[in-house]
């Protein structure tokens, strides 16, 4: 297998050049120590906008180059939005410590959702792991739990340390498993944790190198990402993959295919955990802001379907075509690797597998076998 010990492990690390504070989070500690880790940075202290309107704040501080440190009010953890019934959803839960980030994917779901524009990271940090505390102490359930989905999990690690202190908590749960997943390579805390690492799932989201190139921003090349999947592996981290947004365009197959054969360069199919397919999919709202910010990309252009769920789809015969081109080329390498979908029917998943999960229920089941599976390797 191969590794580079030349990776550049800040690459892609967002360093804001101000930070808006929250008054009721100034005093916490995770916002001092991200301070203290600041250098020639702006920092303002700011009334929580009535209403979260931060149209006035938006004005005058760029979002892009700013970090707004807040406390969140609401419930830390929720169900991922897997939103309509005729679409299998593993029941995966979201372990929400913050929103947004700087890697700028044009087809990033959240430029469709956030009224905050901010990259925010949340500080009340106590909040959440007792609201951990509480609902991990239910009896018969076992968590999948990510905190990569209305944020990358890693992108300002170097400025939060909190993968270490994630990894501390899980390393203590019988009935959980933590899932971070990113797209950059800032991994020098996972690499340098000194403790056990328990039940703690790194994850990348790949695509075809072109698509990375032309809709991923400042996201880690598809090598860096597995060099660091493999760097990660070595020090005892299991590896899980996303293929998600599956994109069809010109060259699909090919860039596809390079990207599988590099996930082999750099993994053998015993070091994945899992690896989720999806194809591109997004709410009608979104297309309108996608085209805004990313006027050089074409992926919404085409011919989509309104799917169950009210997002735009490939029709089905391009969904089977990518599937099963992924899930043979995936094969070839490693046949023993588990691949499921996120969020398909169960006639493309009984077209592509030759089999189906009955509903959410049993694809969580599946999903959670595996952390066991791995747990006892
Ligand atoms: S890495 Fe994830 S959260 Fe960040 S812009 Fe891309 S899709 Fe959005």
């Amino acid at each position: 297998m191969n590794s580079s010990p030349e990776l550049d492990w800040q690459r892609s690390v967002f360093y804001p050049a101000t930070v808006l504070v929250e008054e009721a989070a100034a005093d916490y500690p995770l916002t001092r120590s991200i301070l203290s880790r600041l250098k020639n940075t702006q920092v303002v202290t700011v009334k929580r906008p009535a209403g979260d309107d931060f149209s006035s704040l938006s004005r005058l501080y760029s979002p892009r180059t700013t970090l707004f440190l807040a406390l969140h009010r609401g419930r830390f953890l929720k169900a991922c939005p897997g939103t309509a019934e005729s679409y299998r959803c593993c029941l995966y839960q979201i372990l929400h410590l913050g929103l947004g980030c700087n890697i700028g994917c044009s087809y990033c779901v959240l430029q469709g959702y956030l009224n905050n524009p901010f990259i925010t990271q949340f500080v009340n940090l106590d909040d959440a792991f007792a609201e951990l505390d509480e609902e991990l102490a239910k009896p018969g359930v076992f968590y999948r739990i990510g905190t990569g989905e209305f944020t990358d999990s890693l992108f300002m690690d170097p400025l939060t340390n909190l993968a270490p202190r994630l990894i501390d908590y899980f390393g203590g749960c019988k009935n959980a498993i933590l899932e971070l997943k990113t797209k950059s390579v800032a991994i020098s805390s996972l690499l340098d944790y000194p403790g056990e690492i328990g039940e703690t799932v790194v994850s990348w989201s790949l695509n075809a190198p072109a698509v990375t190139a032309r809709e991923e921003g400042l996201a880690a090349s598809i090598e860096e990402r597995l060099q660091a999947a493999a760097r990660c592996r070595e020090r005892g981290f299991r590896i899980g993959l996303h293929f998600d947004p599956l994109l069809y365009f010109p060259g699909w197959e090919e860039g596809y295919r390079q990207t599988v054969a590099e996930i082999f360069k750099y993994l053998k199919g015993s070091d994945i955990i899992w690896i989720s397919i999806g194809a591109f999919r997004f709410m009608p709202q979104v297309k309108e802001v996608l085209r805004e910010n990313h006027c050089q990309s074409n992926i919404t252009a085409g011919e989509f379907i309104r799917g169950l769920d009210g997002k735009q789809r490939y029709f089905s015969a391009i969904r089977r075509r990518l599937y099963r081109f992924l899930v043979d080329e995936i094969k070839s390498y490693a046949p023993e690797v588990f691949i499921y979908f996120c969020m398909e029917d169960q006639y493309l998943w009984q077209d592509t597998f030759g089999y189906a999960p009955a509903d959410n229920i049993e694809l969580g089941h599946w999903l959670d076998k595996c952390c066991y599976r791995y747990a006892g390797s």
